[in-house]
């Protein structure tokens, strides 16, 4: 019993510290679908600015329709892993229209990127192997690469000459195999992974090169197949990881595309895989109808793409700094956090729901709003958030 006292008045100990550090996240609580504007449950509308719903389809009436078309057909869910009683032909079905949209032999499903990133290197790589990572990967990717045995060579971010050092470290040491792995897209600055560069440094050096797509997939690229696509690198990517849960659809789910023999060993020796459910039949059928979606039009992506570009420029000629670039992630630039927390509170009292980001989830002095597109946002809708922006930015001093 007195363990347990104490135990609970760390935990409201450590609560407290990150309170007064000013770290603790709040969640706010909002009442309808996903979409160009959310209410939260103090009754009020807000245009949205911060979901990864970047074609829009996490409402979408077709994908909505899909997802209910399969709970009628395969149920609700399946009660066990893949191997044992887990896989529909939904699921099949999926995993090759995955496959060819990304323009790999074969692909797996997870429950979520994250897993999939957990559950990629400890498979495939042993001690004799290298891991190449760049340093800002995603926090699931460091995770995986922690529970593999192979060793570790981490390059400063987005630098080749940086990358080609390790890669030539790694020669040295006689590593059997070499693998570098990068965000296609990072979801800080909304920076793209130099993959041609990256392609020609790996294949000098007999590397693979693994990309995870989780703000890629469905957009990027001139049919929205991914950063392979718009670096024109598509069809020469070893492993490519990705979300079903951003613009894909938007609920959850993860995988991992590659070839052949990759999903092949995956399947066999994945923990995530292995030891965790099936992906739900509504998640699956709706996400077939998200492939049918994109692969009939690239409707969404060019609408997601001009709002990007009207929206880059409305908010640099308001006034506001922001990191240049051609992603539908937009940091507006405030560098103090304090003050970044007062423009996204303020914000949020003119109606628009935008998120301030500061150490330690970005460097100190980086303090930023990242804002996020979406094929959904209205001109509209746009329009008045970079009208609040102006106001707000005017109010703090932050612009003339
Ligand atoms: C969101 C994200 C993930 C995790 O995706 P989930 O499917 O939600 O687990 C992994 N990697 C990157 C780069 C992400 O942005």
């Amino acid at each position: 019993m007195a363990a347990h006292i104490a135990f609970v008045e760390h935990l409201h100990a450590e609560l407290e510290g990150l309170r007064s550090a000013g770290l603790f996240k709040a969640e706010r609580v909002i009442t309808t679908p996903q979409g160009g504007t959310v209410h939260t449950s103090d009754g009020r509308e807000l245009i949205n600015l911060c979901a990864n719903n970047y074609l829009g389809l996490s409402s979408h009436p077709q994908v909505i329709e899909a997802a209910h078309e399969a709970l009628r057909t395969h149920g609700y869910g399946l009660s066990s892993v893949r191997f044992i009683c887990g896989t529909q032909d939904l699921h099949k079905t999926l995993e090759a229209r995955l496959a060819r949209f990304l323009g790999t032999e074969d692909a797996i499903l997870y429950a979520a990127a994250f897993d999939a990133n957990g559950g990629l290197f400890e498979p495939l790589l042993g001690e004799n192997d290298a891991i190449i990572s760049d340093e800002l990967n995603h926090a699931s990717i460091i995770d995986g690469i922690r529970l593999c045995k192979a060793q570790r060579w981490r390059y400063r971010h987005n630098d080749m000459a940086d990358l080609q050092r390790c890669l030539e470290e790694a020669d040295a040491k006689g590593a059997r195999f070499k693998l570098v792995f990068t965000d296609g897209v990072f979801s800080m600055d909304g920076t793209i992974a130099q993959l041609d560069a990256m392609r020609a440094l790996c294949d000098r050096h007999g590397a693979l090169l693994g990309i995870d797509e989780c703000h890629a997939s469905g957009f990027m690229g001139k049919t929205g197949r991914g950063t392979h696509e718009h670096r024109g690198v598509f069809g020469q990517i070893d492993i490519i990881t990705g979300t079903l849960g951003k613009a894909l659809g938007g609920a959850s789910g993860g995988f991992t595309a590659a070839r052949r023999e990759v999903v092949e060993l995956l399947r066999q020796r994945s923990r995530p895989y292995l030891f965790s459910n099936t992906v739900a039949p509504p998640i699956v059928g709706a996400s077939i109808a998200v492939l049918d979606l994109l692969e009939a039009s690239t409707a969404l992506r060019d609408k997601l793409e001009d709002n990007t570009r009207w929206f880059r420029q409305a908010i640099t000629q308001a006034g506001f700094e922001i990191k240049p670039g051609e992603h539908a992630i937009v940091p507006i630039m405030v560098y103090d956090a304090v003050k970044a927390q007062q423009l996204s509170a303020r914000l949020l009292e003119l109606g628009v729901y935008a998120v301030g980001f500061f150490f330690p989830v970005v460097p100190k002095g980086q303090a930023r709003i990242r804002v996020q597109m979406s094929a959904v946002h209205s001109r509209d809708q746009l329009e008045r958030a970079v009208a609040a922006f102006a106001q707000a930015g005017r109010e703090l001093g932050l612009v003339r």
